[in-house]
């Protein structure tokens, strides 16, 4: 079958149950298929090709033994942030390029014992840190909708596998933006989850605060399939959080679209460097929903302006502390020839870490450092709480926020944008990270460059299930989700 590729997880949980195809097929098609396209879109750091195949043999024997789960045989590609053992596992930095964990990432165990193929580890930016997906060590990983353009980042190696059909789906991870807005770069559906549902044991830390895993698929319903392996408590992460998971599939149809409120932020409308295309395509997807059913209501988030300085102080300090342990000493990347201790850890430091890596532990230390503590890292906390607020406020009177993902559609490579502009991107995405709601992206239609375009909604806490549901019934009415670039549309 040549056509395996097209097929959505349902479908493709069907043929296997049904033997119309074997997990073995299913991942030889798949490993052809990056053989042939990854050298354009050069998304795949390593494929573990020699292992897909026995993993997926395993799976074929157990579905012909009655032992299946749903997604059992099914491929599935892991940002390179989460271990796995025996595989490299770079965090997308030279600091780690020979790094090979002694044991899997929750998340990757979970995939596993749901009988996950994996295919490979995906490129991302460096540390999770970025919104292109251009790496120092690894290069830039391409948009398939235009190759010349960003996927965006730092899951951008997630997002251009599935958009490429080069995996069905992917995992992703979001601190501040890095599901949501890859996933609007590329046409995709992308889940970021309650801070707390997802396991972050084995994800490479980056703001443990604010880090979080979740799917990143064609639809909602693609993404609530692996959603039902990712959530759950789990005891070797102590901010995971024990409440019991929802079945995000059977909840598909579970909320009501008619009389849903759905506030829409004055603030977020008005933000300078909102693209005209990003912009009307939004307000489209928000009159098809009142279509729909759903009611518009204009709400106030006062704390707009804060949201970027607030997370780029939080942020950076967070990593200047989780990064200290990357000292050329126990593991990791190590200088040649050091003339004594300090000279080891300051040139494996400087050697193995990129430049945006770098900048943020100087920023991050700084703001830390004694006498700045209070008037950066303590003071961005007091903000912090007061934005997390104006959201709780905002949610008395309704029950989901829409917004844009990003300001803007894929930039293109090498543009070039300076700190402060590249920060400015996330203007959408950070503030559901430091307040730790869920939201959800959704395709909702192209620029005038044919490149996609994504709406944002944010949920209440643990409102997984109404994201999902409310983006699944809206993909049943409209078919942007469906729209594949015409690299995905080659053959192997
Ligand atoms: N672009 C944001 C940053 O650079 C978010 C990254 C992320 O969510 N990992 O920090």
């Amino acid at each position: 079958m040549s056509d395996l590729h097209r097929l959505s997880i349902r479908e493709l949980s069907e043929g296997l149950a049904q033997a119309k195809f074997s997990s073995r097929e299913l991942t030889e098609h798949y490993l052809k298929r990056i053989a042939k396209i990854d050298t354009q879109v050069q998304s795949y750091i390593t494929v573990t090709a020699e292992q897909a195949l026995a993993q997926a043999d395993a799976a074929d024997a157990a579905i012909k033994a009655g032992h299946a789960t749903t997604l059992t045989g099914l491929p599935i590609a892991h940002k390179d942030i989460f271990c796995t053992q025996g595989i490299k596992t770079t965090a997308g930095s030279k600091m780690l390029d020979n790094f090979i964990s002694p044991y899997d990432a929750t998340v990757v165990a979970k995939g596993k014992a749901a009988g996950l193929v994996t295919l490979g580890k995906v490129n991302m930016d460096e540390f999770a840190m970025g919104s292109t997906s251009e790496n120092p060590h690894f290069g830039s990983t391409k948009n398939p909708w235009n190759l010349e353009h960003v996927p965006g980042g730092s899951s951008g190696g997630s997002a251009a596998v599935v958009a490429a059909d080069l995996a069905p789906f992917a995992t992703g991870t979001d601190t501040g933006g890095s599901i949501r807005q890859p996933a609007s770069f590329c046409g995709l559906t992308g889940l970021k989850p309650t801070y707390g549902r997802v396991s972050r044991f084995g994800m490479i830390a980056y703001a443990s605060s604010m880090d979080q895993g979740g799917p990143m698929a064609r639809s909602a319903e693609d993404c609530a399939y692996l959603m039902n392996v990712m959530a759950g408590h789990d005891a070797k992460d102590s901010t995971s959080v024990q409440k019991e998971v929802d079945d995000y599939v059977a909840n598909l149809n579970g909320t009501s679209v008619k009389g849903l409120r759905i506030g829409i932020p004055k603030q977020y409308f008005n933000v300078q460097g909102l693209d005209a295309d990003v912009k009307a395509r939004v307000e489209e997807s928000l009159k098809k929903l009142e279509e729909m059913g759903a009611t518009l209501v204009e709400i106030d988030l006062n704390m707009t302006e804060a949201y970027v300085p607030t997370y780029y102080l939080i942020a950076p300090a967070e990593a200047s502390s989780n990064l200290q342990r990357f000292d050329g000493v126990r593991y990791g990347y190590r200088c040649e020839n050091p003339v004594d201790l300090m000279d080891l850890y300051k040139r494996s430091r400087s050697e193995g870490f990129g430049t945006e890596v770098q900048r943020r532990i100087l920023i991050g230390t700084y703001a830390l450092s004694a006498g700045y503590y209070d008037a950066y890292y303590v003071k961005a906390q007091k903000v912090r709480r007061l934005i997390q607020q104006d959201f709780l406020k905002a949610f008395e009177n309704v029950d989901m926020i829409a917004a844009p993902s990003a300001p803007t559609t894929a930039y293109k490579i090498g543009a070039n944008l300076s700190p402060t502009e590249m920060y400015l991107g996330d203007i959408y995405t950070l503030a559901v990270n430091l307040a730790g709601l869920p939201a959800i992206n959704a395709p909702v239609g192209f620029d005038k460059n044919n490149l996609p375009v994504g709406l944002q909604l944010i949920g209440n806490y643990w409102s997984e299930s109404q994201l999902l549901s409310v983006v699944h019934q809206y993909q049943q009415a409209t078919d942007w989700h469906t729209k594949r670039a015409a690299i995905a549309e080659e053959n192997a």
